[in-house]
Parts: C-alpha cells; sequence; structure tokens
C-alpha cells in the first residue's frame, strides 16, 4: 500500500477511500463527450478538517486535487485530467442553519439541490432557493463554482450571485472564510461592504479551493405557481417579447426554446413563462398583465399561447426532469450542451447557428435560453443528443459543440462552463491583462498547481 493511500486512510478511514479499479473507471468520467482519465485515489471526507488535511497531503506530495460534487456538469469539468485525488463532497452533506427572517440557509460544501429544497419544504415551506434544472442530486457549491442558474435567475441573477459567505479550504491547506461570517457568526453577505473575494472562489471551477461551507440566499415561496407558452415562427421578434415580458417586473422565470422533435415543436420558438402569487387574485393579475404584453403579437397574428393542459404538470416540476430525456432522442443515452451567456438580441443569430451546425454535423439538437437578471443576459444552451455506442456521433457532438464556442466568442459571448478546451480558448482570446490577473491569483492561492490541474490553464 502506498503511503499516500495510508495518509488518506488515516485522515477519513478505510470506508471513505477508494483505489478499486471499478470505482476509479467511474470516477474518470462525467456524463458528457470527453475523453476519460483515471484518477489514483477517490476519497469522501466528512469535515473541512479532514478536507484540510487531504489538501495539506496533497500539497506536500504535489499530487492533483479534484474537488466533485456530483459530476453532472456535463462538460468534463471533475475529469482528472492529471490523475491525483478525487475529492467526493456528497458526504458533506448537512444544512447547518436557516435564518428564516434574514432568508438564507448555510450549507456544508456536497449538500445537493434535492436536500435543500426537501429540507425547506419540510422545515421552512414559506422558503425557496433558485433551483436549477439539473438532476436533484446535483451540489449546490459546485453550481455557484460554474455561475449556475436557477429558477430565480431570471429575477435575482446567476446563483452564484445568490452567495452569502463562505468557507474555503485554499491550495496551501488554510480554511478561510469570506464576507461576514469572516467577522462574526453571521452569513448574510458575501461582500458586506468589504472587497468582494468571493470573486476568487466563484467561476474557478475548484481551482482555487474546496468550499466546505456556504450560505445562500432564500426567496419567499409563493403559494401557487402558474405557467403559459407563447409561440411564435419569427425568432427575430423573440428578444422584443421578452424585452416586454421582463419590462412586467413580474415573473419567476422565463426561457426561450426551438427544438425539432416532436413534430408539434418544429419551426416554432416557444417562451415559457412562470408566474406566482399567494392567491388566485394575484396569478391572475399576472396572467393578465402577460397577455397584455404580447397582445400585439397575437394582432399581428406572428404569435399565440399555446394549450399546455397536457403538459403543465410536467412544466410546474422542479427540477424539470423530462429535460433528460433529450438524451433518449438520439437513443443511447447522451447529450450534451454547453451555454455561452449572451445579449438577448443576440437569440436569433445563435438559434440559427445552432440549427446550422446541426444540420453540418448530422445531429439532434435543442435550444434553450434562460433570462438572467431581468434581461440583462440571457444563457444560450446549445445541446446535442447523441448514442453512447456511436463513437463517431460523440466526435461530431465535440467539433459542434467546439464550433459553437468558437462563434460565440466571435459574437462577444461568455462561454459557460466552458470544459478544458474552451477554457483555452477564453484565455487566448481575452485581454492580455486580464489574463495576466487570472493568473496571477491563481499561482499566489495555489503556488504548487494543485487544483483541478489542466483547468484555466491556457497551454
Ligand atoms: C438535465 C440537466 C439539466 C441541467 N440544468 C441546469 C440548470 O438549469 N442550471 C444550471 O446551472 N446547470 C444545469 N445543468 C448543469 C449541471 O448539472 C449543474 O450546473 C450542476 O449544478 C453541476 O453540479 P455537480 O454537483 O454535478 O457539479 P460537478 O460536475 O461535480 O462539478 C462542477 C465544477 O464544480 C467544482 N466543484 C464541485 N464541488 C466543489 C466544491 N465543494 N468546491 C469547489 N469546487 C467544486 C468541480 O471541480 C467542477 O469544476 C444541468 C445538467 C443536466 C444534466
Amino acid at each position: 500500500m502506498s503511503d499516500v493511500l495510508k495518509s488518506l486512510i488515516e485522515i477519513v478511514g478505510k470506508n471513505g477511500v477508494s483505489t478499486n479499479a471499478e470505482e476509479l473507471w467511474y470516477y474518470s468520467r462525467d456524463p458528457g463527450v470527453l475523453e476519460p482519465h483515471r484518477p489514483d485515489f477517490v476519497v469522501a471526507p466528512k469535515t473541512t478538517q479532514q478536507v484540510q488535511k487531504i489538501v495539506l497531503l496533497a500539497n506536500s506530495e504535489k499530487i492533483p486535487v479534484v474537488p466533485m460534487g456530483a459530476a453532472m456538469a456535463l462538460t468534463g469539468l471533475v475529469i482528472p485530467l492529471k490523475g491525483g485525488i478525487v475529492v467526493d463532497m456528497k458526504r458533506m452533506n448537512r444544512i447547518l442553519e436557516v435564518n428564516p427572517l434574514a432568508r438564507y440557509a448555510v450549507v456544508e460544501g456536497g449538500t445537493s439541490q434535492g436536500m435543500l429544497k426537501a429540507y425547506l419544504q419540510k422545515h421552512h415551506p414559506e422558503l425557496r432557493h433558485s433551483l436549477p434544472d439539473a438532476p436533484a442530486a446535483t451540489t449546490i457549491a459546485a453550481n455557484v463554482s460554474l455561475h449556475g442558474q436557477g429558477r430565480l435567475s431570471q429575477q435575482y441573477g446567476f446563483n452564484s450571485d445568490m452567495v452569502t459567505g463562505l468557507e474555503v479550504v485554499l491550495p496551501t491547506g488554510e480554511i478561510c472564510s469570506i464576507g461576514s461570517p469572516s467577522l462574526g457568526p453571521y452569513w448574510f453577505s458575501k461582500s458586506p461592504s468589504l472587497p468582494d473575494l468571493s470573486g476568487l472562489f466563484l467561476g474557478w471551477l475548484g481551482t482555487t479551493g474546496i468550499i466546505t461551507r456556504l450560505g445562500l440566499m432564500l426567496y419567499p415561496n409563493k403559494k401557487i405557481r402558474d405557467v403559459e407558452i407563447f409561440v411564435t415562427d419569427r425568432p427575430e421578434l423573440v428578444p422584443e417579447m421578452l424585452y416586454r415580458l421582463t419590462h412586467l417586473e413580474l415573473l419567476e422565470d422565463i426561457n426561450a426554446w426551438f427544438q425539432p422533435k416532436p413534430l408539434v415543436f418544429k419551426d416554432n420558438y416557444q417562451i415559457t413563462i412562470y408566474f406566482t402569487g399567494d392567491d388566485d387574485d394575484e396569478v391572475e393579475f399576472k396572467r393578465k398583465m402577460v397577455w397584455r404584453a404580447l397582445q400585439p403579437y397575437m394582432d399581428s397574428k406572428d404569435g399565440g399561447f399555446m394549450s399546455i393542459q397536457y403538459m403543465k404538470q410536467m412544466l410546474l416540476e422542479m427540477p424539470q426532469r423530462t429535460i433528460a430525456d433529450f438524451a433518449d432522442v438520439a437513443k443511447g443515452g447522451g447529450f450534451e450542451y454547453s451555454g455561452p451567456i449572451i445579449p438577448i438580441e443576440h437569440f436569433p443569430r445563435y438559434a440559427a447557428k445552432l440549427i446550422e451546425l446541426a444540420e453540418k454535423y448530422n445531429l439532434l439538437y435543442a435550444g434553450a435560453a434562460r433570462l438572467i437578471s431581468g434581461g440583462h443576459a440571457m444563457m444560450f444552451a446549445v445541446s446535442f443528443a447523441f448514442n453512447r455506442e456511436d463513437a463517431d456521433m460523440m466526435l461530431r457532438v465535440k467539433q459542434a459543440l467546439d464550433e459553437a464556442t468558437e462563434f460565440a466568442l466571435q459574437q462577444g459571448g461568455i462561454p459557460w462552463k466552458p470544459n478544458f478546451h474552451e477554457q483555452r480558448m477564453i484565455l487566448q482570446r481575452m485581454d492580455p491583462n486580464t489574463r495576466r490577473i487570472l493568473e496571477m491569483i491563481k499561482r499566489n492561492l495555489d503556488p504548487r498547481g494543485i487544483m483541478n490541474p489542466g483547468n484555466w490553464e491556457a497551454n
């Protein structure tokens, strides 16, 4: 048994470490199209102190460390590109505090979206958090590490904007608090009139430290949720429609999407509009305002509301599980999406590009955009389904996604949850002075280069 394995067992106990071939196989991949790469060890800590000891060990031995949530980012962000230790955070899953009046929760770094949702439903049904449509097992810390977005992002911004404090184990082993918890026991703000150091960890894809605790804003959970779908066959009108909807300042979530299958959706562009209320009057008022905002397009016969009774329940599900059904459209259960963050007026050109790429590479596609912060931006998901048995199809998906990223960069978009190759494309195009700041931060926080290496590296 190697010394490293012995030390890891001393830190977390023998049930918390594995070098079994079957488990290493599992931890060497994610569900997307990137090549797998084997880790040397998998370890599942239960406390911040254990995470600290693992990182100190990795630091002294110069072994890569890859923090992992549920490995569902789809862009291979937890594939251990240079081997080393995968730190599976799922056993750190406690909900430590809910402050119902200040509306925030404090959770451990492996807590899943589903666990927080279930906990709030049981103990604080008047509160909710911004749940992404990712599977319920995905973790909150991972989601903010990649600037995820969820059901409340239309109103309140990226899920990472909703962080109220962090506890992080730095790559050099120090345990560090960020925001109000650095000054006292309260987790109400990540930057209460201080320089906002959370930016050193949010969006860094686990390359600057391991988040072991985080505070998260909670929001009112209204008693009723409802949904409408507006359809148009004129993509060029979608940005204007979205603008009119966000002008209302009333809506929960707004998604614009299009896909060629099933045929009922072919050649159309759907806008799904979610709204909430504490009673029927509030909901009906909002529905009336939505109809009023889109009335001009009904008058000009450019669009109309769809009858959605048969799919309403599915649409109101959180997370919306049927999104993953797309993986089976090509048979063989795979799909991958990357999604640039773009200004909303660019929706039509990205929609045209996605259809062009699907034709060029002979792939099945779906396009979906979620509005962020009242329409200041949107995440435009470029999704392709693939059959895992078909290596050629997987290669074509990879090529199409690379081309989509190149297109996004040309258009001034920002690739979201980029894989390591796309990260390089971003760094190469970035203002050199900005890139130097990023490199300086990374070098200073992680002088031995052990944290999720291969990510946010220019070469
Ligand atoms: C069907 C489907 C729907 C989806 N819908 C959405 C959506 O609506 N919104 C959305 O945002 N995403 C969505 N996603 C993408 C993705 O699943 C989510 O972003 C999810 O939050 C990723 O969480 P994870 O635990 O699987 O992350 P992982 O893949 O495990 O990790 C992602 C990144 O975070 C880092 N990381 C993990 N834990 C830590 C930690 N404790 N400290 C520091 N770094 C860490 C990892 O190193 C990696 O770089 C969807 C995915 C699928 C399959």
